[in-house]
């Protein structure tokens, strides 16, 4: 079978300059820039292709190849003028590696390829610069014996530095012809005993051992490594081309000159000329740092002429490519030359700030603005960072569990950070083992939360994401020794107090206070967001408990709240003894009674938050946890009875204390406070107290709580903590709308599995709306619907959509649900091990299951709006925040998704970014 014969060789004047997965990127680049008119030297590009056929067929290159690039060679000869091994007027070519995606310096570049003891000559002879000539010649030994050949640097640079050394001379410019040609010579000894054989003089072999060296360091460890590191797979980037590129000389006077540039600043994205270029240098000097190069603005002065032309390339350069780019010259007697060009790499503020300014200036329409950045990417933008400058080592590495840096003294649990906290104002970290809901006081006034057990999903991780606050969980190198107020970490101790810098987006933690760069919020990410919104199906809705969180997620430019968590309000420190009454009351009287304590609480909580947001939704969940939550555990409670029994004996020694004091004389005065001390009623009240309780935490004991008492379930058992929340919300209506606010308040029943549940707390919110309207004086404007994350609930939603005005999937334990996977357990202990082994693709906790997850809901969704077609569905798990997930909201056909405060920004880029990329495919 014979394939039409196949192109392996383009000339930079033919080759396709979009498609880089066949020239790579700096061959398609090459011939796009030459095709559009800019002066790049001429030269072409062996393919990616070839380089896949030459590994495949264990390092032969296929038939024709060799042809085509002597066809190549020739045209480089005429296009010239010279000639290729010509010993009065050479042709030298450099020999370079570029992939589909760049690799930086995994793969080598051969400079000065050509050169042997005739061209050399030949060399002398056109530049009349002898000391050029043997500078080139030495550089192209030393790069193609260690590129082609294999030689080792060392080889090389030891007789070159004692040379150096033996001159007096620092840098290589001090060296004289003379020098360069007795290295010239060592380097070829070098060759010739490192490889048994004599340096190749005939161009052709140098040529076909360079291309080979090229192609063969696809496969070499560095590049293999690289590619693993960066999870570059084969479709994004398979096998390497080979560029072969005139070679032009930055190095023959002080009218040449080698340089890099940006088209704009890549640190702030400010449009100036950004760069550096050295005088009568290679363009490698550059880069490798051998001398100090000087910033771009300085050759305006230097070499006014050429810094015209530069800028007229830089301009040439984003007006084609509508991009930044990041691009090599040089200029060899007067002539600039570009020699490379590629998208800038440039952080996210100056993204967002070139994404705007580009629009303004005409460049590119609002779109790509839009598509140029990564939505993740502004992660970058929305939490404090550790400065870049600083250099600090880390104290110990846990997993990044919420995003963003802090310092600030250590304290060990949640009570005394309180309690400090109300002394003097200075920032904390909470260093736990791990957390739990009781924790959650010491969370507010904490700075960050760090902890030695536990995942991204853990309580810790959770909470403090949906704060926005940074979190580091699971540093086990950490050990936390609460009762003696230290922690240790190797030898290091850290007590109560002492200061340390977490950074919750690298997991690192580090003693001492680190440096932080705040957050930058910027005017041109609002510009750009608001662009978003236009573009999006999607709305972006927050989850916040409190109405501090729902004026930050407003900043951030949430449309609303689409989970509000009504038990972390019972959660503050003056609330919980309340709660705690009504848990742990026998009969509904007492229950009722503590119930009235919260309803005023709870109804200020709602005018706050239906305030803050107005005129926008505010979706309260009703509460949700298992009960004995709010409940300190079996253990703690047994710990705290033996304590308060060791007193009460305690006191009765104080009894016959003071009774045998008084029998004595001169006594007088102190008797009164030891037989206060004795008066142990207070004691009993204690411990009756803690007993009660104890026996209501054994009665309310679940095997599976997760599966257990909670939910719409505890809203049935109990229906007057529902009846209390469901006239919490309607009163704050009422008192909202008579203010003249707007609002739009949804009561939302969580784990809802049949409609016959909604239907009986709908009697509730009936009766109680009626009560409300007459006591008030105005009808409250509510909705009423259910979370999804029950698989049933799923599998009925057209029942479901009777009942319910929306739907909103809470898809955090729709996916334990769907999965059966218990997710603190699953992650603690199998998952990692199931995406490693590729049974699971990735973590479903992190990235929405769309097929089993993802299948379910669009079913639901379906359902639903068969029933209802315009019926309001959303999201609210931690999913919706994830870029990929929205995606998959959009596709399904959701009306919002919601997500932490600080993670709006990215589900609005996200939402847009869905919206257009459905339009384009
Ligand atoms: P890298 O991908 O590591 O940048 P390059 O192939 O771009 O490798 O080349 C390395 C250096 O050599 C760069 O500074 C480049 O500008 C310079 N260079 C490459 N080819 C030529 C050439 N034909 N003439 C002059 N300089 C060249
Ligand atoms: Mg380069
Ligand atoms: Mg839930």
């Amino acid at each position: 079978m014979t394939d039409p014969v196949k192109q392996y060789v383009y000339s930079f004047a033919e080759g396709d300059g979009h498609n880089k997965m066949l020239l790579g990127g700096k061959g398609a680049n090459l011939c796009e820039m030459t095709q559009i008119g800019l002066n790049v030297p001429p030269g072409f590009t062996i393919t990616t292709e070839a380089c896949l056929a030459y590994l495949e067929s264990g390092n032969t290159l296929p038939d024709g190849v060799m042809k085509e690039v002597r066809e190549q060679m020739t045209t480089l000869e005429k296009l010239t003028g010279k000639g290729f091994g010509d010993a009065h007027n050479p042709l030298l070519v450099s020999v370079r590696s570029g992939s589909a995606i760049s690799m930086p310096g995994m793969m080598d570049t051969i400079l000065n390829l050509g050169m042997n003891s005739d061209t050399l000559q030949g060399e002398i002879e056109q530049t009349g610069d002898e000391r050029f000539a043997y500078d080139a010649y030495r550089r192209f030994i030393q790069l193609f014996g260690k590129v082609a050949l294999g030689i080792a640097d060392e080889h090389f640079d030891e007789p070159f530095e004692s040379i150096k050394k033996r001159e007096g001379v620092k840098e290589d410019v001090g060296l004289s012809a003379d020098n360069l040609k007795e290295i010239s010579e060592v380097f070829l000894e070098v060759v010739h005993g490192q490889t048994g054989r004599p340096f190749p003089e005939n161009p052709y072999e140098q040529l076909d051992l360079a291309i080979k060296a090229v192609l063969g360091s696809w496969s070499g460890k560095r590049a293999v490594d690289y590619r693993r590191e960066f999870g570059i797979t084969p479709d994004m980037a398979n096998g390497t081309a080979v560029n072969i590129c005139t070679m032009v000389f930055g190095n023959r006077g002080n009218d040449c000159a080698t340089g890099v540039a940006f088209t704009r600043n890549p640190g702030t994205g400010e449009n100036i000329f950004y760069g550096e270029y050295l005088v009568n240098a290679q363009g490698e000097d550059v880069v490798a740092g051998i001398r100090t190069p000087k910033p771009i603005a300085q050759m305006r002065e230097e070499m006014p002429d050429i810094y015209r032309q530069l800028e007229e390339l830089r301009s040439k350069l984003e007006t084609h490519y509508t991009e930044i780019q990041d691009f090599e010259f040089t200029i060899e007697k007067g002539i600039l030359y570009c020699l490379q060009t590629r998208n800038g790499k440039m952080n996210t503020q100056a993204m967002v700030r070139t994404s705007v300014e580009l629009v303004a200036e005409g460049l590119i329409n609002k779109e790509q603005a839009l598509l140029r950045i990564a939505p993740e990417s502004l992660e970058q933008m929305l939490f404090p960072r550790l400065d870049p400058r600083a250099d600090v080592t880390p104290l110990a590495t846990g997993l990044p569990a919420s995003p963003g840096a802090a310092c600030g003294h250590v304290v060990f649990d949640a009570d005394r950070a309180v309690a400090q906290k109300s002394v003097n104002s200075r920032p904390l970290i909470l260093l736990r083992e791990e957390t739990k809901p009781e924790d959650i006081h010491g969370f507010f006034v904490s700075e960050a939360i760090l902890t030695s057990r536990g995942g991204k999903t853990s309580h810790a991780a959770v909470v403090a994401r949906g704060m926005g606050k940074p979190c580091v969980a699971g540093a086990d190198g950490i050990e936390v020794d609460v009762a003696a107020r230290r922690a240790h970490i190797g030898d290091v101790v850290i007590k109560e107090g002492d200061i340390i810098t977490i950074d919750g987006t690298s997991g690192n933690v580090y003693l001492g206070a680190v440096p932080t760069v705040e957050a930058e919020f910027s005017e041109e990410l609002k510009t750009l967001l608001g662009w978003a919104d236009e573009r999006a199906d999607l709305k972006v809705m927050a989850n916040a408990d409190i109405p501090e969180d729902a004026e930050r997620a407003l900043r951030y430019g949430a449309m609303g709240i689409g989970l509000c968590r009504t038990e972390r309000m019972f959660n503050a420190a003056e609330r919980l003894p309340i709660v705690l009454e009504m848990i742990v009351s026998d009969t509904l009287e007492q229950r009722q009674a503590a119930l009235d304590k919260l309803l005023p609480i709870q109804r200020q909580d709602f005018i706050e938050l239906f305030t803050t947001m107005a005129p926008n939704p505010v979706t309260v969940r009703l509460l949700d946890p298992p009960i004995h939550e709010f409940l300190p555990s079996e253990n703690q409670l047994l710990d705290d009875l033996i304590q308060l029994k060791h007193l009460k004996d305690t006191m009765r020694g104080s009894e016959v204390l003071s009774a045998t004091l008084s029998l004595l004389s001169n006594i007088n005065g102190k008797i009164a406070p030891i037989q206060q001390l004795a008066d142990s009623s207070l004691v009993d009240e204690a411990i009756e107290k803690k007993e009660a309780i104890l026996k209501k935490v054994r009665s309310l004991f679940e095997v599976n709580p997760m599966l257990g008492h909670r939910g719409v379930r505890l809203g049935i058992t109990f229906p007057e903590i529902y009846a209390m929340q469901i006239r919490a919300v309607l009163e704050a209506a009422c008192a909202c709308q008579k203010a003249g606010v707007e609002v739009h308040p949804e009561i939302m029943i969580p784990q809802v599995c049949t409609s016959e549940e909604l239907k009986s707390i709908k009697v509730h919110v009936e009766a109680i709306r009626k009560e409300v309207e007459l006591s008030e004086g105005v009808a409250p404007i509510f909705r009423f619907g259910t979370m999804m994350e029950v698989v049933r609930a799923c599998m009925r939603a057209d029942e479901l959509a009777q009942e319910a005005d929306f739907f909103s999937f809470g898809t955090n334990d729709l996916t334990q649900a769907t999965f059966s996977f218990s997710r603190e357990d699953a992650e603690n202990k199998f998952l990692p091990m199931y995406n490693e082994a590729g049974i699971l693709q990735d973590n479903p906790f992190e990235v929405l299951d769309a097929n089993g997850v993802g299948k379910l809901m669009k079913l639901a969704v379906g359902w639903g709006r068969g029933v209802k077609p315009d019926m309001k569905i959303g999201i609210c798990g931690e999913h919706g925040g994830h870029p990929a997930s929205i995606r998959f909201c959009h596709k399904i056909g959701l009306s919002y998704v919601s997500c932490s405060g600080p993670r709006v920004p990215i589900a609005r880029l996200a939402a847009a970014h869905a919206a257009l990329l459905e339009s384009t495919q």
